[in-house]
């Protein structure tokens, strides 16, 4: 099994060498990540400058080890690209910080993993939830396991798995199951600042606000100390609400 190991935290974060390693045990790793960090990236991909790919070290047993100027979905696109045998799986993280509910749609480690599943990939992203302090050993435990089901049995098409492993240890770890996207509410504030020049500008503060625990849903299921397993489609079509669209929309459209 030829295994594409990538994420959104870099090519230097620590969650990217616990998943390399995991991956080592079970076929042929190439890592391929951003030079920096690009949490939050989304699933931009490079259009309008060269995409550079130069040689990494990495602290695992791999076959190759890349750093790229380009985003998470970017090194998807580059390990899939014609020159190079295609790898058979994906697998996206150890991500510093949680992905939950509609935070898939900022997520670079999502968006990876997603990329794969529209070139024909099996493919799962990971994250732990904390963004310090993170114990990555049970998630690249839990990754491996995935992996092996992996490469037995193919997912849906466009369809990705979401992994959200709660920050515990194995003892604590309660087991995964698989759940929905919830939805988090967020403060979204940007601060205003002044630069030295007395220019202003603004930075980012979000914070969740209020989240959706509901019972089956991906931040219910870690928040009760469960592993989170969120199968994901990239299929956004809302199906729901038909009549009041029609009839916002009367006369506007046939
Ligand atoms: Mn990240």
């Amino acid at each position: 099994m030829r295994i594409l190991v990538t994420n959104d935290d870099g090519i230097h974060a620590p969650g990217l060498v616990h998943l390399a390693r995991a991956m080592a045990t079970l076929g042929e790793v190439i890592v391929i990540a951003p030079e920096r960090q690009q949490s939050a990236a989304g699933h931009g991909i490079t259009l309008h400058k060269p995409l550079r790919m130069s040689a990494a070290e990495i602290d695992a047993p791999v076959a190759e080890a890349w750093a790229t100027n380009g985003t998470p979905a970017d090194c998807t696109v580059l390990a899939a690209a014609d020159d190079r045998p295609r790898p058979d799986l994906v697998v996206a993280g150890i991500n510093a910080g949680a992905n939950l509910g509609e935070e898939v749609l900022y997520s670079g480690t999502a968006s990876a993993a997603m990329e794969g599943a529209l070139q024909g990939l099996n493919a799962f992203a990971i994250s732990v939830t904390a963004y310090e302090q993170c114990l990555f050993e049970p998630a690249a435990e839990f990754a491996a396991k995935l992996a092996r089901r992996l490469a037995e049995s193919d997912m849906p098409p466009d369809t990705f798995l979401n992994v959200n492993v709660p920050n515990v240890c194995a003892e604590e770890l309660r087991p995964a199951v698989l759940s929905r996207l919830g939805r988090r509410k967020y403060v979204n504030s940007l601060e205003r600042r002044l630069d030295p020049r007395g220019r202003s500008y603004y930075w980012f503060t979000g914070e969740p606000l209020e989240s959706d625990c509901d019972e089956g849903t991906d931040i219910g299921a870690v928040k009760a100390g469960n592993i989170s397993v969120t199968p994901v489609h990239f299929d956004m079509n809302f199906r729901g609400r038909r009549g009041e669209i029609e009839q916002l929309l009367d006369g506007i459209v046939e």
